[in-house]
């Protein structure tokens, strides 16, 4: 199954990548990262399909997709 990793220190919390997933598996972190906003995380459990719709959208790179 496709999964993805995400830069949480990196992410700055826009939440296009949230937006834009079809299946809706990326979610906002409790945790604040090092930034001192709440980054994203991908949803437990959730069945990624590899569609990259995350990592093309990210404007500073966070997400890796792996197939
Ligand atoms: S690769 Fe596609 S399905 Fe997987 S988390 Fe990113 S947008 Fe969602
Ligand atoms: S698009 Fe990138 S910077 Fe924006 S919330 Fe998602 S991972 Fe963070």
């Amino acid at each position: 199954m496709p999964k993805i990793t995400i830069n949480k220190d990196k992410c700055k919390g826009c939440l296009l990548c949230v937006s834009v997933c079809p299946q809706r598996l990326i979610v906002v972190e409790d945790e604040l990262n090092l930034r001192g906003i709440k980054p994203v995380k991908f949803k437990p459990g959730g069945k990624c399909v590899g569609c990259a719709m995350c990592a093309v959208i990210c404007p500073d790179c966070c997400i890796e997709v792996y197939k």
